[in-house]
């Protein structure tokens, strides 16, 4: 079965956003953490001469590997095997839970450790190991807090950004069982490596994610701040990793590019402080057995679709989170996804399916600002349009197809522009006010209900401008 973390159950957007406005502290915290990390994403980025190539080569290089998936990915299954790995390739979320828990059982294991992975959160691996009896420890310091807090990730890059520090070390006393502990940032660290570092040392089974496939070495790539991943694919004796198939990229060369644009978009970092590359198996060198688990979960339909393929190229950097003023304010969970913000509102819907997911194109104001900081130049706002259209042709109502029928028929044709500017000009002299049309008749009404709308002026330029040149 597809599946987008909880989504397929999620209320509309426009529900669950009037809950979280409502949520004082919750804003704060969003605000406050998404002010951060733009003021450090904007200082490195200036000081990168040629940020806009670097877009630029970064979707050319998406754009050329999405054209030729099916070579790349065979391509890095054959090189990773050859290297020693075990290659699987699971169709959706279940199957790919399936094997993680296949795996884990046959070694007769009933534990293991993960590094941060939005694609298991996807596959909502962590309930499926729990209700077979085999119990993940979260090490990344905001997942651990996700998880101990009982609680969902808000953002793509900063999982717990919604909480603030009072808040973590309750959930840390709590959880851990602590009978105190302070309130600074190292008290907190601190807390969390003692609690980690015995799992890091004990459990035997590693999971993560990648950030990248490398097709050419059948190398997989995973960046982090914080040395738990790394901790996580080296000390386990079985290392199992889970990668969507648009992770993948021709060369180890293409990094090059990946590694400048990733962290200045996702930390406001000039690099991460830990990139891990590796390739199969080495005897006496970290895990004896590594499995890689190629996701599809809906990713080949949204490669079907031409005007909409381009959601592939997504790094998962959150630039696009930190800069949409929807997302500033209402938070991630009022997306109903894992993927929040402007990517979640293009890709949730295509993978879960439009008509579960079906207010997230609309969770935008088409700003332009996710497309302006997009690190790969994903034209979310035009994606969205696209996903709207698709939206009203799909399940719209006869009505709602009509007046988009009857809409596209007057932008397309001046005299009919024409036309339904003389019947506008009319209707609106019962409902003009002091220059503004304040409350519309019938279904127009609710539009009005928080907007005021400009009334339009006695007269056309097209009609000023005739006028003019017969007075000339
Ligand atoms: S859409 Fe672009 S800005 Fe948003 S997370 Fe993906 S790569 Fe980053």
């Amino acid at each position: 079965m597809i599946r987008v973390g909880d989504a397929a159950t999620a209320p509309d957007f426009p529900e669950a956003a009037r809950r979280d406005l409502g949520n004082a502290q919750l804003r704060r915290n969003v605000r406050h953490a998404t002010d951060v990390i733009r003021g450090k994403r904007a200082l490195v980025v200036g000081e990168t001469d040629d940020w806009q190539a670097l877009r630029e080569a970064g979707r050319r290089i998406k754009a050329h590997t999405l054209a030729h998936l099916d070579t790349y990915l065979t391509a890095f299954e054959e090189n990773c095997t050859r290297a020693g790995g075990h290659v699987h390739w699971a169709a959706d979320a279940d199957e790919a839970n399936r094997i993680v828990i296949d795996i884990i059982r046959s070694r007769g294991e009933s534990e293991v450790i993960k590094v941060k992975t939005m694609t298991s959160d996807e596959t909502g691996l962590n309930r499926a190991l729990e209700a077979a009896g085999i119990a993940p420890h979260e090490t990344d310091l905001a997942d651990l807090i996700i998880q101990l807090g009982h609680d969902r990730p808000s953002h793509i890059v900063v999982p717990a950004l919604h909480r603030n520090r009072a808040e973590i070390r309750d959930i840390f006393l709590r959880g851990m069982q602590l009978t105190e502990l302070g309130g600074e940032p190292e008290d907190l660290t601190g807390a969390a490596r003692r609690f980690l570092r015995e799992k890091f040392l004990r459990v035997r089974v590693g999971f993560s994610g990648a950030n990248f496939l490398i097709a050419d070495s059948g190398g997989v790539c995973v960046v982090e701040s914080e040395g738990n991943a790394r901790m996580c694919l080296t000390l386990p004796q079985v290392l199992i990793t889970m990668a969507g198939i648009e992770k993948v990229v021709p060369t180890l060369q293409d990094l090059e590019v990946f590694l400048q644009l990733l962290p200045r978009s996702a930390t406001g970092e000039r690099m991460n402080p830990y990139n891990t590359i590796w390739t199969g198996v080495t005897p006496g060198d970290g895990p004896g057995e590594f499995h890689i688990i190629l996701l599809d979960n809906g990713r080949t339909k949204v490669l079907a679709d031409p005007h909409a393929r381009d959601t592939l190229h997504c790094i998962r950097c959150a630039a696009c989170l930190n800069a949409c003023p929807v997302y500033r304010q209402t938070g991630g969970h009022a997306y109903g996804s894992i993927y929040s913000g402007p990517i979640g509102a293009i890709l949730t819907p295509q993978l879960q399916g439009l008509e579960h997911s079906q207010s997230l194109p609309y969770a935008s104001s088409l700003c332009g600002a996710c497309y302006e900081v997009c690190p790969v130049k994903i034209d979310i706002p035009e994606i969205l349009i696209h996903l709207r259209r698709r939206i009203v042709e799909e399940r719209g109502s006869y009505l709602e197809r009509l007046a988009m029928k009857g809409a596209a028929l007057t932008f397309s044709d001046h005299r009919w522009f024409s036309r339904a500017q003389t019947v506008g000009r009319f209707l609106q002299r019962r409902f003009e006010k002091d220059g503004y049309v304040t409350s519309a008749p019938g279904p127009l009404a609710a539009w009005t209900r928080t907007r005021d709308l400009p009334a339009m002026p006695a007269q056309s330029f097209r009609q000023w401008w005739a006028a003019r040149k017969a007075t000339a």
